[in-house]
């Protein structure tokens, strides 16, 4: 059986980024950045006032000190957004405001807090070298300088650097589309009542929230029976997604068909993967369509998408970095783990008295839903592990991390 490794190799091997699209930059946030952004001004645009003061030549403060302060007769106000008409001469200063640009002849910024003011004229109690409270031109972004790389996650700090720059639109990969099938006679809607046998389908919600997470767009959401006709049916209405997630039949009952339907549709790169919770998962394409034939068992669901789904569709995204940071957690309490597959279990891991420690979330069935309920983390348990005990260290996955109480 393939190990976890391999399996996401095989898949990333198929992934093909989506093309780009411009879009306008307050509708950027979270996208993958399509190309690098080079700077094509200074940032500041000139130099300016980094504090509310007088801007002075220093050369005029040499020497100067509260008990024997440094007298300048005021030539102008100068106020954010406005121009000085006047230049800086010796034995003159400018009262100037944080971000208005630097009066010609100016070299300095002297405080409020550091002067004395009489009509007409500015006492400077303080000498200061040149450049002091000036914000350089360009001392922040250069004109020519690469500011972000092509695959950049644009968060609120890069849509900042782009409407610096004058950006209103933004070229950013488009977001993959998915479609989601789940597969069962037993499953019934969220609003459906439940009669003998029946359970509902949680999957979809599962899926539809973690598709979204990392950014995918969910183009449909369907139930299908478990008769070939339903699937093909219901593969037949994804034509226009890039990614197809079934989620359930794909294990060795007799009514679990998917396998068989991709096999007959499409192209089947893999079966089974040496994981736990997940084992059963497949992947396949249907022309261009990757399909992720996923467990049903809620836990494996959750589990296979975030290591396999997730990655493939970060990349399709567009997006650099794919991979969750992996820190090294100590086990909290004693776990038995099954030997010879490479175990993902729930857990709470946090860092506490200068280490991670991890707790686990419950018991762990992959039908135990409720285990994922407070998991920010999969312990990753080694396959030669049979009995995984408190005290031990292990790698943890983390996954979204949610707020602290
Ligand atoms: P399967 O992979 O189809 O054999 O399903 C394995 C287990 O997961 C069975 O107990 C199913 O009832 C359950 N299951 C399958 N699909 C879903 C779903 N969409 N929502 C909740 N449970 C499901
Ligand atoms: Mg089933």
């Amino acid at each position: 059986m393939r190990s976890a490794d391999e399996a996401l190799a095989l898949i990333l091997a198929r992934v093909v980024a989506r093309p780009p699209e411009r879009v306008p930059l307050a509708e950027a946030l979270g996208r993958a950045l399509a190309e690098e952004l080079i700077a094509d001004l200074d940032l500041p645009p000139f130099d300016n006032a980094a504090m509310d003061g007088y801007a002075v030549r220093a050369a005029d403060t040499a020497g100067a000190r509260a008990s024997q302060p440094a007298t300048l007769r005021v030539l102008e106000d100068v106020s954010a957004g406005r121009v000085a008409g006047q230049t800086v001469t010796p034995g003159t200063a400018v009262r100037i405001m944080t971000g208005a640009p630097l009066p010609a002849g100016a070299d300095a910024v002297i405080r409020f807090e550091e002067t004395e003011t009489a009509p007409g004229e500015v006492r400077v109690r303080k000498e200061v070298a040149s450049g002091y409270n000036v914000r350089p031109r360009g001392e922040d972004v250069r004109a020519g300088q690469r500011i972000l790389s092509a695959g950049t996650d644009l968060g609120p700090a890069e849509m900042g650097v782009l409407a610096s720059l004058g950006r209103a639109q933004v070229p950013v990969v488009q977001r993959p589309r998915v479609a989601i099938i789940t597969t069962g006679d037993e499953l019934v809607g969220v609003d459906e009542p439940l009669r003998p046998g029946q359970i509902r389908d949680s999957n979809s919600y599962t899926l539809l929230g973690q598709v979204q997470r990392c950014g995918g767009v969910v183009q449909s959401l369907r139930r299908a029976v478990d008769t070939r006709a339903a699937l093909r049916q219901a593969f037949a209405d994804t034509a226009e997604a890039d990614v197809i997630l079934t989620s359930g039949g794909v294990s060795v009952g007799d009514y679990d068909l998917v396998k068989e339907v991709v096999e007959e549709l499409g192209e089947i790169v893999f079966w089974r993967v040496a994981i736990k919770p997940g084992k059963p998962l497949l992947f396949g394409q249907l022309d261009q369509r990757l399909v992720f034939g996923l467990p049903g068992n809620p836990v494996s669901s959750m589990v296979t998408f975030e290591v396999f789904v997730r990655p493939a569709l970060r990349r399709m995204s567009g997006f650099r970095a794919w991979r969750r940071q992996t820190v090294t957690a100590r086990l909290r309490q004693d776990h038995r783990s099954s030997p010879q597959r490479l175990e993902y279990v729930r857990a709470w891991t946090k860092f506490v008295e200068g280490e991670w420690q991890a707790s686990l979330t419950g018991a762990q069935g992959s039908g135990r839903l409720s285990s994922m309920l407070g998991a920010n983390s999969y312990l990753l348990i080694p396959p030669e592990v049979g009995q995984a005990r408190a005290g031990e260290t292990y790698p943890a996955l983390l996954l979204d991390q949610p707020e602290i109480e």
